[in-house]
């Protein structure tokens, strides 16, 4: 898996979300509970925080143009979208709601099979793109650090079979995913070692109006 082909299915990324103001894609995470669950997630170009969570609709508002400015990391990507996620589960508005978002974006890295490589590479890109904080946000390396507690706070566990990417191609597999979706792009890493889960982020890709909760 090139480095040019994640760049290049960004770029994809980024044109169809100009051309499609309106970008629904999912995050699927496990839950509280241990069971998945899965929140819809809107392109918001306008928006002044590079992404947000509706805790009212149940829905995570991104400014995709805005975000990928920065060049993230598809892990990084991945943990921002887990991020938000924790605090729609939550629902929290206490003044720590920040700090256990970013130790539940943490442990749901682990739980899906991110390696210490993926996290070293979190770990640059949060301390890159993230600033000093805010009233309700620690300084980078304040988060970095909570995340990685809510990383190490899952036991290591053999990694995912079916994210084993030797029988097909990911985009392929990606293809052939059974999808309601008009549009569906997948973004896949690379294999942090031979054997090991690839990572997967799977961007759905809506342009028709109204295919909602998918
Ligand atoms: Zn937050």
């Amino acid at each position: 898996m090139s480095v040019r082909k994640l760049i290049l299915t960004f770029s994809l990324l980024a044109l169809a979300a100009a051309a499609w103001g309106q970008r629904v894609n999912s995050i699927t995470v496990p839950g509280l509970d241990g069971r998945q669950v899965t929140f819809p997630v809107y392109s918001v170009p306008g928006m002044n925080n590079i992404a947000k969570a509706d805790l009212a609709n149940g829905t995570i508002l991104v400014n995709w143009p805005r975000l990928m400015r920065y060049q993230p990391s598809s892990q990084l990507i991945r943990l921002m979208l887990a991020h938000e996620a924790g605090h729609l589960l939550h629902q929290d508005l206490s003044a720590d709601r920040e700090d256990r978002a970013d130790y539940f974006a943490g442990r749901t890295l682990r739980i899906e099979g991110y390696t210490s490589r993926d996290m070293a590479i979190v770990r640059e890109d949060m301390l890159r793109i993230l600033g000093r904080g805010d009233s309700t946000h620690a300084p980078a390396e304040e988060r970095v650090r909570i995340t990685m507690q809510g990383y190490n706070s899952v036991p290591s566990r053999p990694t995912r079979q079916t994210w084993n990417a030797s029988s097909s191609s990911p985009v392929n597999r990606c293809a052939s995913h059974p999808s309601h979706l008009t549009k569906t792009f997948c973004v896949f890493t690379t294999r942090s070692s031979g054997g090991t889960a690839s990572i997967r982020l799977l961007f759905l890709l809506n342009q028709a109006i109204g295919m909602r909760g998918g």
